[in-house]
C-alpha cells in the first residue's frame, strides 16, 4: 500500500498506508479521502447494543471451538505430507527452526496488523472459506497457498487480510511472487480500467468479471 497521502491520490487509491500509529493506536491504513484511520473508522460505524455486542461473541465463540478441531487435523495432515522436506531443509541448515520461528512470527504481526475487519463475522468467514479451497485443494494432493495479491510485508506498501487481497495460487508461483510488489508492472496494469483505478475496487471488479464464465 502506498504511503503516502499525495500518492494515493494520484494513483486513485482508497487507502493509503503510514505506517505511523493513529491517535488510537492502531497500526491501521487511512482512508484516502479524509485521512481517517480504517480501523478507527470501522469501529466507530459499528454500533452494537450490549445484547449484540454479547450475541456476536457468542457466535464467535462456537465458531472458534467448531474450527479448533479441523485446525488441529489439519496441521497433523501438513505434518505428514512434509516430513520429508523439513528434514532435509533442517539438516541445510543449522538454524532452520529459530529462522523458520521469527519469520512466522514476521509475517503473523503483518497479518495481524493487515486484518482490519476482526469484529466482522461476515468477512471472516469469507476469508475462511478462502483457506478452506486451498485445504480442499491440498487434499486433492495440490501444494497450495492463500496469497496476498497486495503484500503484506513489503516497504513500499501494505496489503490487507481481507477476502478481496487473498487468492489461491500454487506454492511455487507465491515463492516466485514473494514480497514483490512493484507498482509499474503489477497486476494493476493488467487489470482492466487501467492503471489508475483503485485498487481495492478493481480487485473486486476483477474477481467478479473472473467467475463469469466466457469473458
Ligand atoms: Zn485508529
Amino acid at each position: 500500500m502506498i504511503r503516502d497521502v499525495r500518492m494515493a491520490r494520484h494513483w486513485n487509491c482508497t487507502y493509503y498506508y503510514t505506517g505511523r500509529r493513529c491517535k488510537n493506536g492502531h497500526l491501521s491504513p487511512r482512508f484516502t479521502s479524509n485521512k481517517a484511520c480504517v480501523a478507527c473508522e470501522t469501529i466507530r460505524r459499528t454500533v452494537l447494543t450490549p445484547e449484540a455486542r454479547e450475541h456476536l461473541s457468542e457466535k464467535q465463540r462456537q465458531y472458534d471451538q467448531a474450527r479448533k478441531d479441523k485446525k488441529r487435523e489439519y496441521a497433523r495432515l501438513w505434518y505428514r505430507k512434509n516430513k520429508e522436506r523439513l528434514k532435509t531443509r533442517r539438516q541445510a541448515h543449522p538454524n532452520y527452526k529459530r529462522r523458520m520461528r521469527s519469520a512466522n512470527e514476521q509475517y503473523r504481526k503483518a497479518k495481524r496488523n493487515a486484518y482490519i475487519y476482526t469484529h466482522d463475522i461476515e468477512i471472516q468467514r469469507r476469508i475462511d472459506e478462502i483457506y478452506d479451497r486451498m485445504r480442499e485443494l491440498n487434499d486433492a494432493g495440490g501444494d497450495f497457498v492463500v496469497d496476498h495479491i497486495i503484500p503484506i510485508q513489503n516497504p513500499l506498501c501494505c496489503g490487507l487480510h481481507v477476502p478481496w487481497n487473498l487468492s489461491v495460487i500454487t506454492r511455487k508461483a507465491n515463492s516466485v511472487k514473494g514480497n514483490d510488489f512493484d507498482p509499474d508492472h503489477s497486476f494493476l496494469n493488467g487489470m482492466e480500467g487501467g492503471d489508475s483505478a483503485a485498487a481495492n475496487g478493481n480487485l473486486l471488479e476483477r474477481k467478479k468479471t473472473r467467475s463469469k464464465p466466457g469473458s
